[in-house]
């Protein structure tokens, strides 16, 4: 089988009157940059890459200009192979950030060839099943805009969520200690004690402003504090790490196995949160969990995207083993994002539903995925 065409799409939907904003900024739109890749058998691969800031045609160029005459004439069944070469080509100038995303979504696009060429689920070709439905916590609560108290609203939609079933949610936090600390006790008063709490920072604060933080929020049975301090910062997540009572949790914004490499050999978080759209793809995201297994340090994948990016990121999760394999092994929670995207479910023909705080794991071969071509194209920019 040979590698034919890379296709790449780049949608975008405003947010209208759900505008929302985090630590870092407000965003009035949401951007999806997507890839298929053909091959000369007839099938077609999906990928996606994740980006934050946008545009998301910066990363879908490189995919399309940088990395696909590249490809053309391959197997796609040569990942490993293919990864490194196309790692090395941009090496110099792409260790890390946007190369990275765009290699990703071609990475899972090869992968998905390979599962629909073989009839199998992409977990069935990383290993196998350790689990076949997704434990999953809502990802929402970001600083709602526009409205009379930003307490009632959070605590509102914490309710909604608590209601539809979610028996985990995550918080936004990174305004200020003293703000953040009325946000965590306006949803633990609205939500009770038995829902479970993580809050993200997005790398808002130095370490001494994050120890602070976690030692007020330590009444609130926060869960893990999510990227406390910048991504550079190593030193400061290990003196945060040892200096919190709260699981410290982070990895969004790091690369390949190079990058993860000191975060788990420095044991600078509790928990690593790769995105396998941005680090790497499947056979990256492997790596990463084969060092992350060797030094024992728990992975919970970050997941901010379309269905195409979850899609891929549940058949990563089946396969994701446990820190460690022991006769009753801690379930990981799988990030569902809830928070406002006009693109996320209409790229693809199927829905991803919770039930009872799960989402099922496709068995259909690939990443179990078709894309609606009617709203690409309606959405595509
Ligand atoms: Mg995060």
């Amino acid at each position: 089988m040979k590698i034919t065409g890379v296709e790449t799409y780049v949608l975008e939907g405003l947010l209208e009157d759900k505008v929302f904003g985090w630590s870092q900024r407000v965003t009035d739109r949401r951007q999806a940059a997507l890839c298929a890749v053909s091959t000369d058998d007839g099938i077609q691969g999906l990928g996606e890459a994740f980006y934050y800031g946008g545009p998301a045609r910066i990363v879908a160029n490189l995919i399309g200009d940088g990395y696909a005459p590249l490809l053309i004439g391959r197997d796609p069944f040569d990942t490993s192979v293919i990864w490194d070469f196309l790692y090395n080509w941009t090496r110099d100038q792409g260790m890390k950030g946007l190369p990275i995303s765009a290699l990703s979504a071609i990475d899972i696009a090869l992968w998905d060839i390979k599962g629909k060429a073989l009839g199998l689920p992409v977990y069935k070709l990383l290993g196998g099943p350790y689990r076949n439905r997704a434990h999953v916590y809502a990802t929402g609560l970001y600083q709602p805009q526009n409205v009379a108290s930003i307490e009632d609203a959070l605590a509102k939609e914490a309710l909604g969520y608590k209601e539809q079933g979610f028996s985990a949610m995550k918080l936004k936090v990174g305004y200020g200690i003293e703000k953040d600390l009325r946000y965590v006790k306006a949803l633990r008063e609205a939500v009770g004690n038995d829902i479970v709490l993580m809050v993200d920072a997005n790398h808002a604060y130095n370490a001494a402003e994050a120890i602070r933080l976690a030692k007020g929020m330590e009444n609130y049975e926060v869960y893990w504090f999510e990227e406390p301090v910048p991504p550079e910062d190593i030193d400061g997540y290990i003196e945060v790490k040892q200096k919190s009572n709260i699981l410290i949790a982070g990895g969004e914004d790091e690369f390949t196995r190079y990058g993860f490499r000191e975060l788990i050999t420095r044991r600078a978080v509790d928990i690593l949160q790769p995105d396998l759209c941005a680090a790497g793809g499947f056979t990256e995201m492997m790596k990463i969990v084969a060092m992350a297994s060797a030094w024992n340090v728990p992975l919970i994948p970050h997941v901010w995207g379309t269905n195409v990016g979850l899609a891929a990121s549940l058949q990563f999760f089946a396969a994701l083993p446990h820190f460690p394999e022991r006769r009753y092994p801690a379930e990981p929670f799988f990030e569902y994002d809830r928070s406002p995207h006009p693109l996320r479910d209409g790229v693809t023909q199927e829905r991803f539903l919770m039930k009872d705080s799960y989402l099922d794991i496709p068995q259909r071969p690939g990443l179990g995925i078709t894309l609606d071509m009617d709203f690409v194209r309606k959405h595509g920019v």
